[in-house]
């Protein structure tokens, strides 16, 4: 209600006395059909935080607020959005319209659907996690997957833990606590979200001996680092760049003889392991964990959510005698995977017996192998609904633009792909990028050259519809 002849003084008195009370909306809401079954802490605080918000708007901004902004219905309107908004989950499902498949900000790999059936039945029910069930006894909750992750590796033991971030802390602390670790300098890498090989091998006890130089480290290196203190010899993935032109790396095979001659373990901390090798699809060279094994390595760990496409855990694959030593360490109980995990993880492993079966049902795979031709089938899709909005502002177009693996797997590759921009006149792409991400669910694209791109690479199809939709509500709300 604006009141030409009253001060803006007065005006704010007046609306703030017409303000109803949190008593009286109390009042209100135990009788309103929604607010009714809403938690009585919920209720009250939506009421009090609606009630402030307007106040503070009325002292600000008086001149935005009128009649019906007080009106009762329109009041329990905000109070029921608000106890909906308190009421939604923090970790809610994203639409990941990055084109980066492994995105660690967005969960890393989505998992099969084997994956999340078998997580969804043991986690309601009790299960065998710890008991064997042939005698009756107490058993290993390592026994789920020590035998797949033999049988796909070539490896004599296995276990899984936390996360490779843990595995390597592991083994490192059980095999060199107290002894230098010798490392090429070429590999002391970050991985991103601060995960430093040279401050994890800190914390585990172990003395980082670093031989070579940034691009070139020898054998002769190694050799001639080993002394008495020396406990392990360390090949390290470099994940998440390459390191390119005059170059030289000794091989693991190569490493792995040397450590035999000076009987000393050698270990590799592959990052984003896989079973499948990716080269006779087209994509580019990322060893497996049975190359690993076959070159000799007597210990491997890498990541179960990367390449692999499983849930987060740290698999750790080698020698009997090494894996015994490692499982019976006692820090193992701090880093244990949890039966949840263990079950998406047991059922993500039995999907590569078959390659053909992994490939077709593993989303992170599937996403890294799809073909550029489905997926500007998609982006033509996705561009036709959004044309179909008829909306003048919004421009919509097709782009050959690459998508990326992520998860520092595959760190040059660029997968051909195709992409849709969209623009919408009279506001920026971080504007829409901003009102994408505020959907429900939220949609994260990515700004290029001033423009939102979406890439349906990482889009599942039902999401297309998802999207279309959720530009036609931003298109309401962004009016000139
Ligand atoms: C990703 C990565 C890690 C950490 O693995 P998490 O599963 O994220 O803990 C360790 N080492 C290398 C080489 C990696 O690429």
């Amino acid at each position: 209600m604006t009141h030409p002849t009253m001060s803006i003084n007065d005006q704010q008195q007046h609306l703030l006395r017409r303000l109803p009370g949190v008593d009286h909306l109390i009042l209100l809401a135990q009788d309103d059909p929604v607010l009714r079954f809403v938690p009585k802490t919920i209720m009250v605080r939506s009421i009090r935080e609606t009630l402030e918000e307007l106040r503070r708007r009325i002292l600000s901004a008086p001149q935005t607020i009128d009649e019906d902004h007080l009106a009762q219905s329109f009041l329990l309107e905000q109070v029921s959005q608000k106890a909906a908004s308190l009421q939604a989950s923090n970790l809610q499902r994203t639409i990941n319209a990055t084109g980066v498949v492994i995105h660690t900000n967005l969960g890393r790999s989505c998992l099969a659907q084997a994956a999340v059936s078998h997580m969804a039945g043991i986690a309601g029910r009790y299960s065998n996690l710890e008991f064997n069930l042939e005698e009756g006894r107490r058993g290993s909750r390592y026994s789920a997957v020590e035998e797949l992750l033999c049988e796909l590796s070539g490896a004599e033991a296995a276990m899984a833990v936390n996360n490779n971030a843990a595995a390597v802390l592991l083994c490192l602390e059980t095999l060199a606590r107290g002894k230098a670790v010798v490392v090429s300098r070429g590999e002391l890498v970050e991985i991103g979200g601060s995960f430093r090989i040279p401050d994890v091998m800190a914390k585990s006890g172990a003395v980082l001996k670093e031989v070579g130089t940034t691009n070139r480290t020898h054998l002769r290196d190694y050799q001639n680092a080993i002394s008495t203190d020396t406990g392990l010899l360390l090949k390290v993935h470099t994940s998440n760049f390459s390191i390119v032109g005059f170059t030289a790396a000794v091989s693991l095979r190569d490493l792995a003889a040397l450590g035999r001659q000076f009987n000393l373990p050698v270990m590799e901390d592959l990052g984003s392991g896989n079973f499948i090798d990716l080269t006779q699809y087209g994509l580019a060279a990322e060893p497996t964990v049975q190359d690993s094994v076959s070159a000799g390595a007597d210990v491997i760990t890498f990541s179960g959510d990367k390449l692999l496409g499983g849930p987060q855990a740290g698999l750790i694959v080698g020698r009997r005698d090494i894996l015994e030593r490692v499982k019976a360490n006692p820090l193992t109980r701090a880093l244990r995977i949890d039966k949840l995990t263990l079950a998406a993880l047991e059922a993500t492993l039995r999907l590569y017996r078959d390659e053909a079966q992994a490939i077709a049902q593993i989303p992170t795979l599937r996403m890294l192998l799809t073909q550029r031709s489905e997926i500007e089938g998609r982006a033509a899709m996705l561009a036709d609904g959004l044309r179909r909005l008829e909306d003048d502002r919004l421009t919509v177009a097709l782009h050959d633009l690459p998508s990326r693996a992520g998860g520092g797997s595959l760190p040059l590759l660029e997968l051909p792909s195709c992409c849709v921009s969209v623009s919408l006149a009279g506001h920026s792409a971080n504007r829409l990028e901003s009102a994408l991400r505020a959907g429900r669910p939220p949609i994260i694209g990515r700004i290029e050259n001033d423009l939102l791109i979406m890439d349906p690479r990482t889009l599942h199809e039902e999401e297309l519809e998802i999207i279309v939709r959720a530009f036609g509500e931003i298109l309401k709300l962004l009016t000139d």
